[in-house]
Parts: C-alpha cells; sequence; structure tokens
C-alpha cells in the first residue's frame, strides 16, 4: 500500500454577505451556519460537486493524507455576527495548530463574507493563518466567482481561484486544480506569482452562459491560457453589489509560473476588455407583471415557461418571501395555464398547514413579513396539498449536485389554482426536486415560477422552453444604483463617471 506524502490541512467559511439585509432581519448568527468538524466534512460532501467535495477528490488522487479541520457555511443573508465570525476563525485556527505540522492549507471560501467589525473575513482570516504558518506552508483558496477581492486576500494566499462559470458548476473542478496545483508547488515544480487588477465597476450579477458577455471573457481567458504555457491561472471575479463595503468591484487575477511581468501584462489585457464590454452588463428585466403576461400568451410549447423572480433571490441574501412576483400571478386576468411557484418562505404558514393538516383548507397571510422590501402579505385561502420533512439532495446537473438541503417542513398549498411551495427557511430553487418531491411534475406545467437569479439555469437551461427574468424591489433587485452606499471609497461605473482604469484599491 502506498503512504501519503503530504499532509493537507482543510477548513472553510462560506457565506455571501448582503449588508442591506440586516436591517431586515438581523445580523446571522451561528445557528444559521451549518457547521462540519474532522470527519463529518468528509461524510458530508465526498462524491459532491463543492469546493470541499473537490479538495476531497484532489487529495485522493494525488494519496494526500487530508486533515479536515471545520467548515461553517450559511445560506446568504445579513451581516454575520461578530461572536460567529470568531468562533468559527478560533475553529480553524485552533483546528490548524492541532494538525501541525502540515505540508499545506486548502480553503474553501466564499469571498464576499462581511462580519460586523470585519468588512473582509476572508482576508482577516488568511492574515491568521499566514502568520500561524509562515512564509513557506502554501495556501490554496477556491472562492466563489462572486467574491469582493481585497489585498489582504491575495497576500496571504499562493493559490487563489475563482470558480469559473455562473452557475457555480465547476467549484469541484477548480478545487482539484488547486489541489494539483499545491503539489506541484509542494513538488518544486512550479513557483506561481499573481498579477492582480481591481475594476472601478460597482457590478451586475450576469450568467457566464452563451450569449452573455461574461461568457465571451470567460473564452478570451481561455485562449490566453492556451496561448502561454506559463500561465498557471486567468480568472475572474465578477464581484458583489449587495455589500456597502470600501471597494465591491470586480477584480482580475492571474497567475503564472514565476513571470511577474506576464502576470500583469494579461491581467491588464483582460481588465481591458471588461472595462471596454461594461455597458453589456447592464440587466434588461420585466416587472413581475409583465413577465407573466409575456409568459401567458405564449403559445403550443412543449416545455414549461419559467420566469425568475431576481429581486428576491436567496442566494444573495435575501429572506425569499417576498411576493411581487407571486401576487402579479394570482392576480393576472386569464390565468387559464397550469402554474407552479417555489419556494416562498415561511415557517408560520408552513407550520399552519401541518396543524391543519393534509386536505384542509386554510386562510393564511403568506410571505411579506421579513422586512419593508418583500411587498405586502397574500391574503388567501389555501388547499394544504402535501407536507414534507424539507429534506432533500440537489440532482446530478444541478449547482451543488449531491449536496444535502434541509428547509425545515415544507408544504404544497393550491392558492387559486396555483400551486405553491412553502419552506422554513429561505433558499432557491437550483433544480426540480423541491417541486418534485411535493408531487410536482414540472414538465406538466406551462409555467414554472421560482425565486432565484441564475443558479437555477444549471438545471433549468435543458427544462425550460424559455427564461423570462422578473425584477422588483428587493434586497437583490437588478437596480443595484438604488443601494444606499456609505462605505464605498472609491468612484465606480455607473454609479459615478470614470474614465480610466489607472486606479488603485481601493
Ligand atoms: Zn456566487
Amino acid at each position: 500500500m502506498q503512504t501519503a506524502q503530504y499532509r493537507f490541512a482543510m477548513a472553510g467559511i462560506i457565506h455571501e454577505t448582503n449588508t442591506y439585509a440586516e436591517a431586515s432581519f438581523g445580523q446571522t448568527t451561528l445557528s444559521a451556519f451549518e457547521q462540519y468538524q474532522g470527519q463529518e466534512i468528509i461524510d458530508a460532501f465526498t462524491g459532491t460537486n463543492h469546493q470541499i467535495g473537490g479538495f476531497i477528490q484532489g487529495a485522493k488522487q494525488h494519496l494526500v493524507d487530508l486533515h479536515p479541520i471545520y467548515l461553517g457555511q450559511a445560506t446568504p443573508s445579513g451581516t454575520i455576527a461578530q461572536s460567529a465570525y470568531l468562533e468559527m476563525k478560533a475553529k480553524i485556527l485552533n483546528g490548524v495548530k492541532a494538525s501541525l505540522p502540515i505540508d499545506a492549507m486548502l480553503l474553501a471560501l466564499h469571498g464576499a463574507g462581511v462580519a460586523d467589525g470585519f468588512e473582509d473575513i476572508e482576508g482577516d482570516l488568511l492574515a491568521s493563518l499566514r502568520s500561524l504558518l509562515g512564509p513557506e506552508i502554501p495556501i490554496a483558496v477556491v472562492y466563489d466567482l462572486h467574491a469582493n477581492c481585497t489585498p489582504e486576500m491575495f497576500a496571504n494566499a499562493d493559490i487563489s481561484l475563482p470558480c469559473k462559470l455562473y452557475p457555480h458548476i465547476d467549484f469541484a473542478d477548480r478545487a482539484v486544480e488547486a489541489v494539483d496545483l499545491v503539489v506541484l508547488m509542494r513538488q518544486q515544480q512550479i513557483q506561481p506569482v499573481s498579477a492582480v487588477r481591481y475594476l472601478p465597476i460597482l457590478p451586475y450579477i450576469v450568467t457566464t452562459d452563451q450569449g452573455f458577455i461574461p461568457a465571451e471573457i470567460n473564452a478570451h481567458c481561455q485562449r490566453l491560457l492556451q496561448d502561454y504555457p506559463t500561465i498557471i491561472d486567468c480568472s475572474w471575479f465578477h464581484g458583489f453589489p449587495y455589500a456597502d463595503i470600501e471597494a465591491p468591484c470586480p477584480t482580475v487575477i492571474c497567475t503564472t509560473n514565476n513571470d511577474c511581468a506576464l502576470a500583469e501584462q494579461i491581467a491588464e489585457e483582460i481588465a481591458t476588455l471588461i472595462w471596454s464590454q461594461r455597458e453589456r452588463f447592464l440587466p434588461q428585466f420585466f416587472t413581475p407583471h409583465d413577465a407573466i403576461q409575456i409568459a401567458l400568451e405564449q403559445q403550443d410549447l412543449s416545455k414549461p415557461i419559467v420566469i425568475n423572480e431576481y429581486s428576491d433571490n436567496p442566494g444573495g441574501g435575501t429572506p425569499g418571501d417576498g411576493t411581487y412576483l407571486l401576487s402579479a400571478i394570482l392576480n393576472a386576468p386569464n390565468r387559464h395555464k397550469r402554474i407552479c411557484f417555489g419556494m416562498i418562505n415561511d415557517a408560520a404558514v408552513v407550520q399552519q398547514a401541518m396543524k391543519a393538516g393534509v386536505g384542509q383548507q386554510i386562510d393564511i397571510q403568506l410571505g411579506g413579513k421579513l422586512g419593508p422590501m418583500q411587498g405586502a402579505p397574500i391574503v388567501c385561502q389555501a388547499y394544504v396539498k402535501s407536507i414534507t420533512d424539507g429534506h432533500f439532495v440537489n440532482c446530478d446537473g444541478a449547482m451543488f449536485a449531491g449536496v444535502h438541503f434541509d428547509l425545515g417542513p415544507m408544504c404544497r398549498l393550491i392558492i387559486a389554482g396555483v400551486d405553491v411551495i412553502v419552506a422554513c427557511r429561505a433558499e432557491q430553487v437550483y433544480d426540480e426536486i423541491p417541486f418534485f418531491m411535493h408531487g410536482i411534475d414540472i414538465l406538466q406545467y406551462d409555467i414554472v415560477a421560482l425565486k432565484g437569479a441564475n443558479h437555477f439555469r444549471a438545471r433549468y437551461n435543458h427544462l425550460a422552453a424559455k427564461i423570462i427574468t422578473a425584477n422588483a424591489v428587493g434586497l437583490s433587485s437588478a437596480d443595484i444604483l438604488s443601494f444606499p452606499r456609505r462605505h464605498l471609497k472609491r468612484a465606480v461605473w455607473p454609479k459615478d463617471a470614470v474614465s480610466d482604469l489607472d486606479e488603485v484599491y481601493p
């Protein structure tokens, strides 16, 4: 039997922080995080399309002795309570200390985490790890591409890889790549150096699917990787606009094998390309009213039309109980099509349905309870069609394929002929499973309405005849200029007139 050549420690904190959500539903406490320690991490994430799943796979391929330390992850939400962040950080630092000596540190971080008193939790955590490990131990991080990057994040890691695709279906691949690179570093076959360019752009969240500008930028990066063998990685972080911080902006990173000049040249080239194409990031969405009208007018489609509610996307830190799209559907005249909606977050209504039981009619006030951006509660009668435990696993082909979700008890209600899935916590729809587990075959429906900005596309690009995006008031509204910026420290397009790229962070 072959013995392990290297010992790598592995840990992570994954939270995309919508700082504007704090006013609606408070700070994010430790209880909101799924926490895994030691072997629990391996048991939960082996074989999943998740950063941790990729680290496990990469370590196995290289016969690395992997020491899982701690993972805390939560659905995006408001600013993390300071005590929660400090406790997670302490668990990682203490766990790493107990694992020493190690040959490398692997981290799964989101990159847009904000805690009370820590605007950049990833930079803070990485600085502490670097000071604990010293300059010689490689640190590799796999980030979400919606990270808001800071110099501290890059200065304290040897390898910084964002996922490249949105939907993020390449998390595991990027984590395997990170392990490959760290092994090459340990074997002294590569010496990574990185150059970074921060763009003065307030980021619009746009898919990397074909036909959208991020796909063209990714293709350009891919060509550069092929043209220059010394480039190790050439990527860009899209940034996350729903954070009132110094610089929520896109960032380009190029990593080469010990060629600083080339890294600088390529980072500049990609930054210039993004800057020249910035107008193409501006969204063109519909109001909920117009979205449902367009969907109702479609004829003779073999697959359902999907309407996604962009502005209340739990994947961007919203409470998920917004009622703008569901109200527009229920109020639409001549609503003669089969429609289902998933998922609205309302624990009180789920409790009411459980108390009444399947087959009963209940009078409800659905949604609109978690803050002023969520619309008015929908006052209606509902038929309780089914109730489940809210446990499911994302299907193959979906983002986070293989990852387990627990949304608390869930129910399917029928409201004025529309099937509505209700959950006990906020979560976006990734695939058809939340419908299927409640007895709904979405292919038998004309219109599938769901909460989410984009991750649903990984599955629904195949399931939908057409996707119509609805945008309204909300904590993840596409109208990013409507969010107040008290902490922003730089001029950013399109908020400000910015004429060139020659600015330094922030
Ligand atoms: Zn993301």
